[in-house]
């Protein structure tokens, strides 16, 4: 077989990862990207155990290994402080968005990265393979499917401060919650869901000196794709947010991105269109799912009624889970949600 070109729109962790997969199996491969250069700032990402294997398998785990760290123990707990359950240490690895594409880019050769030049279909007709990786309001996607995005209601807020926090974990109250990541250098990555950053004042600390010292706060709605019929057509896959975006209470956007990068590579050493066949098959059902729970875990905390009950809810289902996950390490994306959506 000849050598095979491929183009990658957009340069996001999804469009990275199937650039380093794609010419480890020996394809020629440009990548598309609007930005003018890789971010140089950004808040924290999760790599739970079977996206980091991913990036093992496209020969960079070491890598961010090395750029992030093991999220240390964290709990859920009440506005007042008080412990509703603990999550344990776990095996999610964290990092920056910027970490992670800076991981990514320098496992590809320069110049395969075009910065400063949008592509849409019409600038990739001579490719053998088109990868939509353009994230939530991709328009690959726009030129193939009707595809509809959806409010999920709630607004979502993101930050990073100057110094460290011994716990991480998540706080929920009534319709609202708050999250805390540490970072790598000794920076802490924050994130809120509520309508406005006044309803966390008064609510345990560090949460009101994180947002005394909170600067550049990024302020977003937080959408989600309707679940689409196909990621593929003719030659042109969809991965990431262009196929899938969902809320972020899983924290398994980027993560599954990075999955879909690799498998899509995996599955295309032969034929293009039955390889395409085969990516859609293993993907589009699990990362629906996980769209799906990650939602039921936005409605669950935007809860504003009856949260005592939700409380006792979610700390038999999490202690279930931590029991589980002594008998099962590693302890894989799939078992959690299934846990806290019950
Ligand atoms: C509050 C919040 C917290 C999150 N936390 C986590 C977490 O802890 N763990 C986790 O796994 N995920 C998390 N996510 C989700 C994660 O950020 C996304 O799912 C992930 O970035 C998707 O990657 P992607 O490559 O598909 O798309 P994107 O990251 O959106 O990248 C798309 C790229 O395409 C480029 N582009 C767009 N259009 C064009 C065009 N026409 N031509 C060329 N380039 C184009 C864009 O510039 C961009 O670089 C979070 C999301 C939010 C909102």
């Amino acid at each position: 077989m000849g050598l095979r070109r491929a183009a990658v729109i957009g340069g996001g962790v999804g469009g990275l990862a199937a650039a380093v997969g794609l010419r480890r199996h020996g394809w020629e491969v440009t990548v598309f990207e609007r930005s003018a250069a890789l971010p140089e700032v950004g808040t924290g990402l999760g790599i739970w155990p079977d996206a980091m294997e991913a990036l093992d398998r496209l020969g960079v785990g070491g890598a961010a290994r090395r750029v992030g760290r093991r999220q240390p123990d964290g709990a859920l707990r009440k506005p007042d402080g008080t412990l509703i359950a603990a999550l344990g240490a776990n095996s999610v690895h964290l990092l920056t968005r910027p970490a992670l594409l800076g991981v990514l880019a320098d496992a590809l050769p320069a110049g395969v990265v075009r910065f400063g030049t949008p592509a849409g279909l019409a600038e990739c007709d001579e490719y053998d393979l088109v990868v939509g990786a353009d994230g939530i309001h991709s328009a690959v996607r726009g030129e193939l499917f009707d595809a509809e995005i959806r409010t999920s209601g709630a607004t979502g807020w993101r930050g990073t401060v100057d110094f460290p926090v011994a716990t991480g974990g998540e706080t929920w109250g009534k319709g609202v919650k708050f999250g805390l990541t540490p970072q790598a250098d000794g920076r802490t990555n924050w994130y809120a869901m509520g309508d406005d950053l006044s309803h966390f004042a008064d609510w345990h600390d560090p949460i009101p000196r994180i947002l005394a010292s909170a600067s550049d706060v990024l302020r977003h709605e937080l959408l989600h794709l309707a679940p689409l019929r196909r990621y593929v057509s003719g030659t042109v896959a969809l991965i990431g947010d262009a196929a899938h975006a969902m809320t972020p209470d899983l924290g398994q956007g980027a993560c599954q991105a990075i999955i879909d990068g690799t498998v899509l590579a995996e599955c295309l050493t032969g034929d293009v269109e039955a390889g395409l066949r085969e990516y859609d098959r293993v993907r589009r059902p699990v990362t629906q799912r996980l769209a799906a729970r990650s939602l039921q875990l936005n409605r669950l905390a935007r809860v504003r009624r009856l949260t005592r009950a939700r409380d006792a809810c979610l700390r038999l289902a999490l202690t279930l889970a931590l029991r589980r996950r002594a008998r099962t390490e590693p302890w894989s994306a799939d078992l959690e949600p299934d846990e806290l959506a019950g």
